[in-house]
This record gives structure tokens, sequence and C-alpha cells, in this order.
């Protein structure tokens, strides 16, 4: 099993993540322009500026107390659906952690499920709903596949990103049930969940931070 995993990593990959989603701000936004009200992009752009500006200013030194923060930052700087969604994983991710100031990789990934949870309990989405859910659940799915066959957590989040990668892809064919794509029906088939785009890039950035 691989070492502890430091704070400084994961503020590293949340981070990454805010600046992987600056880059893809207008993509999310094109996204969203085709099943939504064309804001994903802004909305999380702008939340997760909000958290890094946030993370400048007083540098959390518990993973609990990172996560919370991130968490807190999005719910309160972030209208619409995702502000509480992506808010409400990483504010369970923070509690997830708790006060303690060791991280292990299986931390990690129960954390990164216990956020998941948060998803559901806060959206109630389902498999095949066409949300963010369809890349994180294959995501966290993975990571506990490739940890419980002892792998590296370098390498489980290598697997965790196709998953989410594979799992975006998978929402285009669906038809939206949750969220303003919903009320398109059938038109919303054809087009790549904005969310689960978002998620993507999520885990890209685990894989581009050195866990
Ligand atoms: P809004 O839909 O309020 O404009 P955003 O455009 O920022 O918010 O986010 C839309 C994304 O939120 C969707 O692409 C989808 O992935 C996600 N989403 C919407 N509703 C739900 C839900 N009930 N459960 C999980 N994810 C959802
Ligand atoms: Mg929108």
């Amino acid at each position: 099993m691989s070492e502890n995993v430091t704070t400084a990593v994961l503020e590293e990959w949340v981070r990454k993540f805010a600046a992987l989603v600056a880059d893809n701000r207008d993509h999310l936004t094109e996204l969203d322009a085709a099943i939504g009200d064309a804001d994903h992009g802004s909305n999380m752009d702008r939340g997760m500026k909000a958290a890094v500006a946030a993370l400048n200013e007083t540098e959390p030194t518990t993973a609990g107390a990172l996560f919370t923060k991130v968490g807190m930052t999005l719910v309160s700087t972030v209208g619409g659906a995702s502000g509480p969604l992506f808010g409400t994983f990483f504010l369970r991710m923070g509690t997830s952690f708790g006060d303690s100031g060791t991280t292990t990789p299986l931390d990690f990934a129960a954390a990164l499920r216990s956020g998941l949870g948060g998803v559901v309990a806060r959206g109630k989405a389902e498999p095949g709903d066409k949300t963010m859910y369809d890349a994180l659940a294959p995501a966290v799915e993975a990571l506990d596949s490739a940890l419980s066959q002892q792998s590296q957590l370098a390498t489980g989040l290598k697997a965790a990103r196709d998953a989410a990668a594979a799992g975006r892809d998978a929402t285009t064919p669906m038809l939206a049930r949750k969220g303003r794509a919903s009320y398109l029906g059938e038109r919303s088939v054809g087009h790549q969940d904005p969310g689960a785009t978002t998620v993507a890039l999520l885990l890209e950035a685990a894989t581009e931070s050195a866990f």
C-alpha cells in the first residue's frame, strides 16, 4: 500500500481542478447551452476561483478543513444545481476526513465515496439519469477496486480517471431524467452532460497531482 496522502497534495489537486475548469470554462458552457442554460462553465469557474482565493487566504492544515472550506465556498458562491451538488460532494469529503492529521489511500477512497453519497442525497440521481453521477460513480468504483487489488493510489487514480471519462462519454446517448436537461426530454439525447464532463476534469486533475 502506498504512503500517506499529504494535505499539500490534496490542495494541489483542488488547485489543478480549478485550473482545468478555467481552461475548459467555454467548453463546459457550450455543453450546457445545448441541454441547459449555458452557465455550467461560468458557475464552476466562479466557484473554483473563489475556492482557490479562500485557500490563498489561509492554508488549511488538515484534509478535513481543506475540503470543508472548498465545499462551503462552492455552496455560497455558485447558484444553480452544480453549487449545492459539487459543494456537498466536497463537504462530505471533508466530513469523511474529519480532524485526522493523516490520510491513507483508503481514507481518500472512502472520502470520495462519501462525496458521491452526498451528491446522491442531494440530487437523488440514479445510474443513467445523465448527470455528474454517471461519471463519478464509476470513478469511485474503479478506485476502490484498484486499491482492493493492492494498487498504488496513483495507479488507482488513473483507473478512476479512465472510468470517469468513459462515464462522461456514456452520458451522450442518455435521456436526461434529472436537472434542467430533463425538461428537454428526447431532445437531451445526443449531448454530453456538462456536470459529468466536470467530474472527468476532477479525476484528470488527480492524475496530474503528485499522489
Ligand atoms: P443548472 O442546471 O442549475 O444551470 P449547472 O448548469 O451548473 O446548473 O449544472 C448542470 C449539471 O448539474 C448537469 O450537467 C448535471 O450533471 C448536474 N445535475 C443536475 N441535476 C442533478 C441531480 N439531481 N443530481 C446530480 N447531478 C445533477
Ligand atoms: Mg446550467
